[in-house]
């Protein structure tokens, strides 16, 4: 049976889901409530893991976006006060990269590009989802606003790629919810030093630091903490802010000398437990929400994109959208239950002060820095999520 299927949400997950699925016979229309300058123009930076490569590659777009990707060729984990230190590099493993940054941006547009040349998917841009009725248990009706006028999409499969923040009235979704009360600032740092493909990622008392190796020898800066530090660090002037940062983050990336304006994200962990509605499934951000620490949001939201494209393609002919919502949870609860854990107690474990605790962290790295298996375990969990 053809499905109708409405993908809420034009992000990275939603684009690359409609981009999977578009082989199949099924109709897709795809709906974004963000006019297109402000998404192409996100800085943030994205880590891609291994298995994200292999995603944009299936779809084609690894070719277009190779010139906007830094490769990470070493990655380096420390803990501020302790001498233990990890250092992971890509050639121990046989692999060109441990991870590719791109800026969300850029990733947007590529994508969007190819939607466009393709021209199998319907896309109605600037339009925002507010309601969802159903008209029949197999058939859902979207209302959306588009440039004040209503727009009605009818579907038999809600795919739900909206980042897990709109509010849409008829959706009965029960989450689970953590509340950390942490911040994360962003910003591009300029050092002295040419960052020659390190990404660093340093925990500290408050909460994780990253440096990602970013364009024209810049690193993006991601980092997290208690809401108040955070704010302040905001607020600081620019000079006061990059000593702060040289204090927390020591000399390993040189002496930073500048900095570009600080954004701040609010972080949660959420995850859905049920959708209470029929034909409504959750992919990316939508579906869970984790902490940036490990850099694993968007490579999970990817890898539950091409799960649930694959199911509809494998099962076209078959399955009611209610059987092919079932064996996609049942596909993907392992890793995401696995991936909520690992970044969960990545941050608790690291940000615990108890006396003593901080000399085992030092000594946890120093033990994964000689211990080639752990090694290569690590870095497989975070290049496929297996
Ligand atoms: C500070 C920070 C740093 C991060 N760093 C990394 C990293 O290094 N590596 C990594 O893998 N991940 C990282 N992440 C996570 C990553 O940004 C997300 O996982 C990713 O953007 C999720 O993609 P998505 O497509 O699911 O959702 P989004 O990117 O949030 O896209 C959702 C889209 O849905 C649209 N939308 C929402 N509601 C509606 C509606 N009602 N109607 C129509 N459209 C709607 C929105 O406008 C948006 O375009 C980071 C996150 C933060 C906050």
């Amino acid at each position: 049976m053809n499905k109708q299927i409405v993908i809420i949400g034009a992000g990275p997950a939603g684009l690359i889901f409609s981009l999977l699925s578009s082989t199949s016979n099924n109709s897709i229309s795809l709906v974004e409530s963000r006019q297109a300058f402000e998404r192409k123009n996100d800085k943030r930076a994205l880590a891609l893991s291994a298995s994200s490569r292999y995603i944009l590659e299936k779809i084609d777009i690894w070719n277009n976006i190779e010139d906007k990707i830094i490769p990470i060729k070493s990655i380096h984990t420390s803990q501020k006060g302790t001498f233990g230190r990890s250092k992971l590099r890509a050639d121990e493993f046989n692999t060109e990269a441990l991870g590719y940054i791109i800026a969300y941006g850029d990733l947007i547009a590529a994508l969007e590009e190819k939607v466009r040349i393709q021209n199998k998917i319907k896309l109605f841009y600037e339009a925002k989802v507010e309601k969802i009725d159903d008209i029949t248990d197999d058939k859902q009706k979207i209302i959306c606003h588009q440039a004040n006028k209503l727009l009605t999409l009818d579907c038999n499969l809600l795919v739900l790629a909206d980042g897990g923040h709109s509010r849409i009235d008829g959706l009965n979704i029960a989450k689970e919810e953590k509340v950390i009360n942490h911040l994360a600032i962003v910003t591009q740092v300029h050092s002295d030093k040419p960052h020659k493909n390190i990404a660093f990622e340093r925990f500290t008392s408050s909460g994780p630091i990253a440096l990602l190796p970013n364009h024209k020898g810049a690193y993006s800066l991601v980092w997290t903490g208690p809401k108040d530090k955070i704010n302040n660090l905001v607020a600081l002037d620019k000079k006061i802010f990059l000593k702060a940062l040289q204090e927390e983050f020591g000399e390993r990336a040189g002496q930073f000398k500048s900095c570009e304006k600080r954004i701040s994200f609010s972080l949660v962990q959420s995850s859905i437990v049920t959708i209470h509605n029929k034909n409504v499934v959750a992919i990316g951000n939508a579906a869970q929400i984790m902490h940036p620490v490990a850099g694993q949001g968007l490579n999970t939201g990817l890898r539950d994109a091409l799960s649930l494209s694959d199911l509809i393609i494998s099962n076209e002919a078959i399955q009611s959208s209610d059987e092919l919502i079932k064996s996609y949870l049942e596909s993907r609860r392992v890793e995401t239950e696995s991936m909520l854990k690992i970044t969960e107690g990545l941050t608790t474990l690291f940000t615990n002060d108890f006396i003593g605790i901080n000399r085992l962290r030092g000594l946890a790295l120093a033990i994964l820095d000689c211990t080639p298996i752990l090694k290569k375990k690590f870095v497989q969990k975070m290049s496929y999520g297996k």
